[in-house]
């Protein structure tokens, strides 16, 4: 079995505790608006053109992205880490890309990385069936879990899915003792309204469990979005300007109502 892999980033510090080996694979059911990782929303590989520039001449090449690993390739990625990753108490994580979309491999790979006592962490948006997230947590120490909107119109015209199946399973995972951070991006004009804020606190506040342990707050920016041309992909956010300094300070504050650690950033 084989999984498709678009990135795998070696001394991660933002992907769960310690210093982690991060694999971003391919494919994620949701189209959102502010996604600054484009290349990892098609399930397939894919050519693209990369143009350099030296002096004042362009250069294009052609760039795969997308490489297929096998678990066995995984574990000997993780074995030449192991020693920054057992000095930190950091692991390895999936992301994507939603993870969950390969299932199958997902889980034995999972399963591979608990065998060999690595910490293991799991980046989702939440959006895959119940029973598929009931097979991964026996095998999953952290979730790092997504919360965009919890109108579903407003879900579905700036993610392209239903938050419903969303909020079932984060249910799920606050209820199965492992531990939770929750992710929230932030969105000017999209989830950033008082409303929306309170009602998005108001959730964590009432569904809150002893899994809860931190909520990121992440702002909105601009960085994966030079990707977008390269990807055919428009760029329907071109005119929004990330949140400032002290709205995401006041959002933190907000936040920290729910009891929890909360951190701006990854
Ligand atoms: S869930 Fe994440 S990877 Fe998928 S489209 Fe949204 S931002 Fe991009």
């Amino acid at each position: 079995m084989k999984g498709l892999i678009f990135s795998v980033k070696r001394y991660s510090i933002h992907d769960g505790p310690g210093i982690r080996v991060t694999f971003f694979m391919k494919g994620c059911p949701l189209s959102c608006l502010w996604c600054h990782n484009p290349e990892g929303i098609s399930p397939l590989q894919e050519t693209v053109n990369q143009t350099n520039k030296v002096g004042e001449k362009e250069f294009v090449s052609k760039e795969e992205v997308g490489i297929f690993y096998t678990v066995e390739n995984i574990m000997e990625i993780l074995d030449k880490e192991k020693v920054f990753m057992n000095q930190s108490k950091g692991g390895v994580t999936f992301s994507g890309g939603e993870p969950l979309l390969q299932f199958d491999f997902l889980l034995e790979a999972l399963k591979a990385c608990k065998a060999n006592g690595y910490n293991t962490a799991v980046d989702t948006s939440g959006y895959s069936l119940t029973e598929n997230y009931k097979s991964i947590i026996p095998y999953t120490d952290l979730f790092l879990f997504d919360i965009k909107h919890l109108d579903d119109d407003k879900h579905l015209e700036f993610t392209g899915v239903s938050n419903k199946m969303i909020q079932e399973n984060f249910r799920l995972l606050l209820e199965c003792s492992k531990e939770i951070m929750v992710r929230i991006p932030v969105i000017p004009g999209f989830n950033d309204d008082e409303v929306q804020i309170e009602k998005l606190k108001q959730l964590l506040l009432t569904a809150k469990t002893k899994s809860l342990k931190k909520i990121n707050l992440l702002p909105y920016h601009k960085i994966g979005t030079s990707k977008y041309k390269k990807f055919n992909i428009t760029n329907r956010m071109e005119n929004v300007k990330p949140p400032s300094k002290e709205r995401m300070l006041q959002l933190k504050e907000i936040f920290c109502e729910v009891g929890v650690k909360v951190k701006i950033g990854g």
